[in-house]
């Protein structure tokens, strides 16, 4: 089956994300603030915000996360399955993992160092008089040993039931290695799972051709009801945030890319477009999965050893653009309420905000929660919170794009390390092009 468009996918994407944009800036200003309005239709009237915004583009864009969200379960487990199986030596796992787990670590320090450097050099909270009795919600927050605890899974279905991401990744690697080491009958087994893998790839396909309306739906919902009445406070903090998501995301990336893996980082944004757009209009690292192993398997070139590992992996522990957030985001607390950080504290902040990030989710908002255990550890109220909460969820959609972005980056240089790149097919700018179905 072939779909008869001029566009590809990354233009019909783009197109439907600008729609959405105006269809939803336009509903915002019919109901100019209205709580609804109703208009009349042959005699039925009929709510404008009941009937597109909570309806149409709600149950579309819902629906639309929904079939991304379904799709990660069984593509992570039987990806990593065949990926883990068919390692010859299982000491090449040994270093895939402490490869990663190394640059995610390291990428999400620096990141925070760099949001910290650039919070203090524009002092967003200097001077910024907001009401300062909010209040926030706590969620609770795991220990550390809890989070290594939870690691494990006890219960294989359950953590596959719940979408337990690091659960999942661990019984996979076994159930791989276990294949492996079975002979024969391990080898009928991992038969199975390469043909599964090939039905999963064809979902995948499948839900990556309907993208483009999802896009729509969630940017349309999204722009009705945006309201950025705090931008005048939070403007500097806002464009603080997004300058080091873009020093982060182009020139730190973009330097790895080139020094430590030696390829060609304008070869490497170009490919990744269209799985930024969909982190940006789903917030969520989890939900981006299908189409980032897509990406880097199809059109970097990774080999599905590595990318099977690397970013779902990713997803899970590595958010480089949230940290940039926490690390602004303490700076800008700090300074409303007037509060004296030390170098000691600022490294305690790194230090959380790095090992935060291996215990949460990539899902819409979850940053926010660590910034919680930030602020914590430094003793900053945590209802500050409530202060930046007007603009978080632009900077959402944007630290989503460079955390997945970061794991794509890692993913390409294991996989060159390892000799798992080919590079014929990262180089060509037409690999992989998601065009037909
Ligand atoms: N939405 C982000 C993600 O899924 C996490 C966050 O920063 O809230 O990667």
């Amino acid at each position: 089956m072939t779909t008869n468009t001029k566009f590809n996918l990354t233009s019909r994407i783009l197109i439907a994300m600008a729609l959405g944009i105006l269809v939803g800036s336009f509903f915002q200003w019919i109901l100019g603030g209205a709580a609804e309005k109703e208009v009349s239709l042959a005699g039925f009237s009929i709510g404008i915000k009941a009937l597109f915004v909570d309806g149409i583009f709600h149950v579309g864009g819902q629906i639309f996360v929904a079939s991304l969200k379904m799709l990660v379960v069984p593509l992570v487990l039987v990806s990593l399955v065949c990926g883990t199986s068919s390692l010859k030596d299982i000491s090449t796992l040994g270093r895939i993992g402490s490869k990663s787990m190394g640059l995610y670590i390291l990428t999400t320090a620096i990141a925070i160092t760099i949001a910290i450097f650039f919070a203090l050099l524009f002092s967003p909270g200097v001077g910024v008089n907001m009401p300062l009795a909010q209040s926030y919600q706590v969620a609770d927050t795991p220990s550390v040993a809890q989070v290594f605890i939870n690691m494990f899974p006890s219960n294989p279905v359950e953590a596959m039931a719940k979408g337990e991401m690091l659960q999942i990744i661990i019984f996979a690697v076994l159930f791989g290695i276990a294949i492996a080491l079975s002979g024969e009958a391990g080898q009928r087994v991992r038969q199975i799972f390469e043909d599964l893998n090939t039905v999963v790839m064809h979902l995948v396909n499948i839900v990556m051709h309907l993208s483009p309306y999802g896009v729509f739906f969630l940017m349309a919902k999204l722009f009705t009801t945006l309201e950025l009445n705090d931008m005048g406070n939070l403007g500097i903090y806002f464009l603080v945030v997004l300058f080091v998501l873009l020093f982060h995301g182009l020139l730190v990336y973009g330097t790895l890319v080139k020094l430590v893996g030696g390829l060609n980082p304008l070869m490497f944004f170009r490919k990744m477009k269209e799985t930024a757009l969909f982190a940006f209009s789903t917030s969520s690292s989890n939900a981006t999965i299908a189409s980032n192993m897509a990406t880097t398997t199809g059109k970097l070139g990774v080999d599905n050893k590595v990318a099977s590992f690397t970013i779902p992996l990713g997803a899970t522990i590595n958010m480089d653009g949230t940290a940039i957030m926490q690390g602004v985001a303490t700076v800008f607390i700090a300074q409303v309420y007037n509060i004296d950080l030390t170098a000691a504290d600022y490294l305690l902040v790194v230090l959380t905000a790095t090992l935060a990030s291996i215990g949460t989710a990539g899902v819409p908002g979850v940053g926010l929660v660590m910034l919680a255990m930030v602020l914590q550890q430094v003793g900053l109220p945590v209802e500050g919170i409530a202060l930046i909460i007007g603009v978080d969820r632009l900077l959402d959609m944007t630290r989503t794009a460079v955390n997945i972005t970061g794991d794509a980056m890692v993913s390409c240089l294991v996989g060159k390390s390892e000799k798992c790149l080919d590079l014929a097919v990262f180089n060509d700018p037409d690999a992989g092009k998601n065009d037909k179905l």
